[in-house]
Parts: C-alpha cells; sequence; structure tokens
C-alpha cells in the first residue's frame, strides 16, 4: 500500500457496475451509492488508533564526545536509528534502539497509511456533504 496513487475498486450492492478509485482521485465522478460503499472501504482498512506513533525514521552516522576516537578520523559511528516527530509546535528527535527499530517502523507506517486514508474519508465527506446526502 503506497496512499496516495494506490487503486481501489469500489462497488456497493451487487447491481451497481464497480468502478476503480484512484486515492486523492475525482470524487464527482461517483454515485451517491459508491460514495458510502468507498468510505466503508477506506474505513476498514484504518489501522488500530492503539498503534499510533506520528514522525519520520531516518538514520544517521555519529560522531562521538570521545577526541580520540577513530570517528574523529572520519570513521563515523551508526547508523543509528531516530525518529523525528513533530508537536507542540517544536520538532523533537528520539533515539530508536536497534531491537525496537522494526516494531517502531511498523507502527509509523500503519499511522502514515492510517492518516492517507482518513484524509480521504474526509474528502468523502465533503463530496456527500456538498451534494446534501451526508450521514
Ligand atoms: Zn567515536
Amino acid at each position: 500500500m503506497s496512499g496516495r496513487g494506490r487503486m481501489l475498486a469500489v462497488s456497493s450492492e451487487s447491481d451497481s457496475p464497480r468502478v476503480s478509485y484512484r486515492m486523492g482521485g475525482d470524487l464527482s465522478q461517483l454515485t451517491e451509492r459508491q460514495l458510502y460503499a468507498l468510505r466503508k472501504r477506506l474505513a476498514a482498512g484504518v489501522h488500530d488508533p492503539a498503534l499510533t506513533l506520528r514522525g519520520a525514521l531516518h538514520s544517521d552516522l555519529r560522531q562521538c564526545s570521545n577526541e580520540r576516537c577513530r570517528c574523529r578520523s572520519g570513521e563515523l559511528h551508526g547508523p543509528y536509528t531516530y525518529l523525528s516527530v513533530y508537536g507542540e509546535g517544536r520538532s523533537r528527535t528520539v533515539y530508536v534502539p536497534q531491537a525496537l527499530a522494526g516494531v517502531t517502523s511498523e507502527h509509523v507506517e500503519a499511522t502514515r497509511r492510517g492518516e492517507a486514508l482518513m484524509a480521504e474519508i474526509s474528502r468523502v465527506n465533503l463530496e456527500l456533504l456538498r451534494r446534501r446526502l451526508l450521514r
């Protein structure tokens, strides 16, 4: 799943034609039933909120504080993994121990996908509101 650009087949009921829908696509082309089906489909893919972890993972090589260490001549330590988190008006970087890199990455990725899906659900609801069909 890559969020934007991903195709979803949307079919509301057996009597309605299947249509392909691209994330971020033109919702005005969809029928009311298709919009509700799309909303349901998107909502089903949203991750477990208990796994929410916002941020961006990155790896870095580091120099330590020992002035006689080999890292001073360019052999840097690492790579180490960090999670950059933006919140409360500032950005923080948290070290991610190697043993937790996998689970951290899964949480971050699930959160990113879930938030992309919720943004899309909001677009669907906005379209329903425009048509006076929101419920
Ligand atoms: Zn060093």
